[in-house]
Order: C-alpha cells, then structure tokens, then sequence
C-alpha cells in the first residue's frame, strides 16, 4: 500500500506494537533517525544523487544528513516525509505519530502539547495538521469496486455560539462506507451465519447537498459501476446516468428506515459526531476536511492500528509527501491558535 520508493513491504523494520516496544526502540533522537533510515533505505544506505551504496559520512553537529562517500551529496534522513525542515525534534514527531495513529480516538492539540511538553500550542497543533495531511494518499484507491455501497449526506457541526439566532454552522458532509459480507460460524451450532460489516469509507466537505457536487465526489471516490443504495432525494438523481447502479429508496429522513436501509452509514455518522465533539469538541469549518481524512484513516485502519504508525511518519508518500497547506490550501501560519 502506497510504499513508493521503498523497496518490498517485507523488508521494513519492525514496527512497535505497544507503549513499552514504543520506548525501548525509539529512547532517543538518534534512535529515531536509524529507524528513518532504514525506512527509506532498507536495504542499506544509497546516494540520491549518484546512487552509489555503503556507510554514509555522518555529521555530529547536524545528525539529520547523510553525506555520500563517493560524491559527497548530502542527503536528509527526513526528506520527503512529514518531518521534512521541522525544527521540532525527530523523538517528538515520532512520539506524535505514535499518539495520533494508535489511540482509538487520537488526540488533540492541546492535549498533544501537555503530554509531550511542546512549549507553543501552535507548534502542536502544526504538527497534527501535518499529520493529518500525510492520512492521504494522493493515490488512493476509488471504493465500491468490490462491494456495494451505502452513500448518504450528513450535517456536522453545531449551531453558532452567540451567532444570530437560528444561524447554524453545520456543514453538507458525504459519506460512502462499503457494505462487506463476512461469514462466521456459529461456535454452539456450527451454523455459518453471514453477517454484514462496514468496509472502507470515504467523507468529504461538500459545499452544498446539490446533485453537482455528490457527482464531482463519486467521480473521484467511486469505481466506475459501483452498486450505491441511497435515499431516494434528488441530490442522487444523475448516479444513474454515470453510469453506476444506483438503488434509491425512499425514506423521507426517516430515522428508522434509515437504520434499516443505510445502517452503515449510520454507525459511521454517530461515531464520525462522538469523535469530533469528544475529542475536539467541534472542529471549525474550514479545518473540517482535515479532520474527515483523519476519521477515515482511523476508521479505515481500526484493526490495523499498530503499523498505521509507520504509515504516518510519511512512509506511503515518501518523495511526494504533501504539506499540510498543499492538501488543504489554507494557510496554517496565519490561523489563530484554533483550540481544536
Ligand atoms: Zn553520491
């Protein structure tokens, strides 16, 4: 999975599988950058620019360089990865990505910058934006080609406070979650039961609940064909015309038939609205789709949580890692400490 540039999966380093694994391989900022290294270079250290092999010069004074023996170019152990010209130190961003991918409901800036004592609330909240930004891969794949799905628009957000009354904040919000069959067998009856569970989502910020913009989003998301059940509003109306198998059904926002017809996207909707009010408590708009690749990085990793850890530190967008202000074009510096 998106491990451009870094050799056979197999040949990675082991990856830390609990707290104290955590500690024993990363004690300290050296440790950290070995294990970089060996991220990048798995197979042993090779030149960027005249790809000869074999032990690199190192520098005491600037540990993140590695000098080439043959022609003297000086690589960066974090170049490519999130990590890339931070001036925070190489033990703290691992600690952070550590935190973030492996917690069940991660972690807020603010708590991030108590734990590991960071001195400005904005350098935490920098650094978790960055991560975030390295939740996405450019390249991800589209769903719905092997599963059908369930795809639904949610509101997020809550009403302003001390805005004009009736104003509300909330945000169009699309989720599409697959629907996966799994067979179980029943210990005391040895009967096979099949069973439904959801599969991977994809959620994205829509700028309004037109048909415009869920056919932009199935565009980019779904894999041409894909069988969509939906309410039957007519938001969804040209899905059919895209040429998937759209199956709407009616429901008039009806809270039980939705249960019933699109459970999926109604377990992802309660828990996308716990996370984000329990962690954050609310999220401002405009940093909303950041938070929505995070939910889909967690909910897409939940049994895979330890190695989302390698993941983080920029692994599958190595060389071609974007920044958080390229993923989202917003301008972070100038964003007001936003407690989020
Ligand atoms: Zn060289």
């Amino acid at each position: 999975m998106g491990s451009k540039g870094l050799g056979p999966t197999n040949s990675l380093p082991e990856h830390p599988t609990n707290l104290l694994d955590f500690q024993r391989m990363f004690r300290d900022e050296e440790a950290c950058l070995r294990y970089l290294e060996k991220l990048r270079w798995p197979e042993g250290f090779i030149c960027d620019k005249c790809s000869a092999g074999g032990e690199p010069f190192r520098i005491v004074s600037r540990p993140r360089v590695l000098k080439c023996r043959s022609c003297l170019y000086e690589s960066s152990t974090t170049s490519g990865t999130v990590m890339h010209r931070s001036k925070t130190s190489i033990h703290v961003w691992f600690w952070a990505a550590y935190l973030i991918a492996t917690q069940t409901p991660g972690i807020s800036a603010l708590e991030l910058q108590k734990r590991l004592g960071i001195a400005r609330y904005e350098t935490a909240f920098q650094l978790l934006h960055k991560l975030r930004a390295a939740m996405v891969r450019p390249d991800r794949d589209k769903i719905g080609a092997e599963w059908p799905l369930e795809m639904d628009v949610v509101f997020v957000g809550g009403k302003h406070k001390g805005g004009k009354q009736g104003e509300t904040r909330q945000t169009p919000v699309i989720i599409a979650v697959e629907i996966r069959r799994q067979e179980k067998r029943n210990p005391s009856t040895s009967k096979v039961i099949e069973r439904a569970l959801a599969g991977r989502v994809r959620l994205q910020r829509l700028p309004n609940k037109v048909a415009g913009s869920i056919d932009r989003f199935a565009k980019q998301c779904v894999a041409p064909g894909a069988v969509i059940v939906s309410d039957d509003g007519s938001e969804f109306a040209d899905l059919i015309a895209y040429g998937y198998a759209h199956k709407p059904i009616t429901m008039r926002g009806d809270r039980e038939k939705m249960d019933t017809h699109l459970p999926m996207v109604s377990r992802v909707t309660a828990n996308l609205k716990t996370w984000i009010d329990g962690t954050f408590h609310g999220v401002r708009k405009h940093h909303l789709q950041a938070y929505l690749d995070e939910f889909t990085f967690r909910f897409n990793r939940r049994f895979y949580r330890s190695i989302s850890f390698q993941r983080l530190l920029g692994l599958g967008t190595l060389r071609v890692g974007p920044t958080y202000r390229e993923t989202y074009s917003v301008g972070i510096s100038r964003e007001k400490a936003a407690r989020t």
